[in-house]
């Protein structure tokens, strides 16, 4: 017996993912005269506003957070006024997020998974594990957090400790006594080892020495790292993380790390080994646990049918600011490359707004550049 296709929610434009980068683009749509509901929706299969700040460990607090820039039209004073620098961004931004949803009756979905999006004719057919939804144009705002990279050393599934990434970590007090390699040269990884090597031995690897910025990181400097993203994307070539490219600024934290000599970088083992790890050299150290802080790749798994990817391994980027797939300009990739920031994906979901509305025939009623 043939089982009937599932009904699909007609809308115009869907937006998958309500982080920074899906509310801009939300808040832009809604700006520009699109309808939410009939004109937009945003499907996000997180439990709660927030993005994936929701899942961030409880020592990343508003003043160990890089800077979190306020979404188009609301800062995040006006939803928290009392808010101090000590309060955990994974209860901040949760409630931010949920104000400004509120505020600017954002047609937010939750929890909805978007599974596969596939194109049908003039339109995309959008597979969830609820509803099936069919849009003209989508707009892809899914972050990375569900996709930790961890990359492939000789040995790993023979390792008796235990390996964990920065997305499962909660608290220092977890690695009370223990050894514990710290892998990985970026913000997080550094904040990390500061905060286990008060309670535990701690070795840092990485694989190029990192490179400390001495002073303000001005924002020519910003200007110019999100540029060698944007190159890359424009080619077609997998981009690299926007802190890869600026460098780590020495805080108060890295000075005392400093002096207390835990910022003693070693160079990358070679194996891993049932016990520990292994460097080329042929030194050895035992450990209990590895830490792996080696970033995340976007999470595009669910556009895999549209086949966006360039042989290069890449999706080839066009638009004002990159965020428009050059192979089906229907589709917006927000948040990703040049704008995996908070800056980046309030720019990047303007852009993509009133790109997207003018691919698809839909006259803007105002600009909202
Ligand atoms: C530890 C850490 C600290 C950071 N600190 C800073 C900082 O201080 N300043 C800064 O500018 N940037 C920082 N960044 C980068 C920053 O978080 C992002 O650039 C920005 O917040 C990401 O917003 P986003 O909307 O792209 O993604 P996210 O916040 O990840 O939102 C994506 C949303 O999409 C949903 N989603 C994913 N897949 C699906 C699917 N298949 N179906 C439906 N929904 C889906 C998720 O549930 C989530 O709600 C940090 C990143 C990390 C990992």
């Amino acid at each position: 017996m043939a089982v009937a296709a599932r009904v699909a929610i007609k809308t115009d434009v869907a937006i998958i993912g309500a982080g920074q980068a899906g509310l801009s683009a939300a808040y832009h749509l809604k700006r520009l005269g699109l309808a939410a509901g009939r004109g937009f929706v945003v499907l996000d299969q997180s439990p709660q506003a927030g993005g994936a700040w929701q899942y961030r460990w409880p020592s990343l607090t508003l003043s160990t957070v890089n800077r979190i820039h306020d979404l188009p039209g609301m800062a995040m004073s006006e939803a928290l006024p009392e808010a101090g620098d000590n309060v955990e961004a994974a209860v901040a931004v949760p409630k931010y997020f949920a104000a400004y949803e509120r505020k600017f009756e954002l047609p937010v979905y939750r929890p909805v998974t978007v599974s596969v999006v596939c194109a049908r004719d003039v339109r995309f057919r959008i597979e969830t594990d609820r509803e099936t939804f069919s849009a003209r144009g989508v707009i892809n705002a899914t972050g990375t957090w569900e996709s930790p990279y961890i990359p492939d050393y000789p040995g790993r599934e023979l390792f008796r400790g235990r390996q964990l990434h920065t997305q499962n970590y909660r608290r220092a007090e977890d690695f009370a006594g223990q050894r514990v390699v710290i892998v990985g040269g970026g913000i997080s990884a550094i904040q990390l080892l500061n905060e286990i090597s008060f309670v535990a031995e701690t070795i840092w690897v990485t694989r190029r020495p990192p490179e400390f910025r001495e002073g303000p990181f001005d924002p020519e400097a910003g200007r110019a790292a999100v540029a060698l993203v944007e190159a890359r994307v424009r080619q077609g070539l997998p981009p690299n993380s926007v802190v890869s490219v600026t460098g780590l600024p020495v805080t108060p934290a890295i000075v005392s790390m400093r002096e207390r000599g835990v910022l003693n970088r070693q160079g990358m083992f070679s194996e891993i080994t049932p016990d520990g790890v292994r460097w080329a050299d042929g030194r050895e150290a035992t450990v209990d646990v590895i830490l792996w802080c080696t970033g995340f790749r976007s999470s595009l798994d669910h556009l895999a049918p549209l086949l966006l990817r360039e042989p290069s391994g890449g999706i080839l980027m066009s638009g004002r600011l990159a965020t428009q797939v050059a192979r089906d300009p229907r589709i917006h990739l927000v948040g990703y490359g040049p704008s995996a920031s908070t800056i980046g994906a309030n720019r990047a979901g303007s852009a993509a707004a009133s790109e997207l509305l003018q691919t698809l025939g839909l006259k803007p009623v105002m600009d909202s550049a």
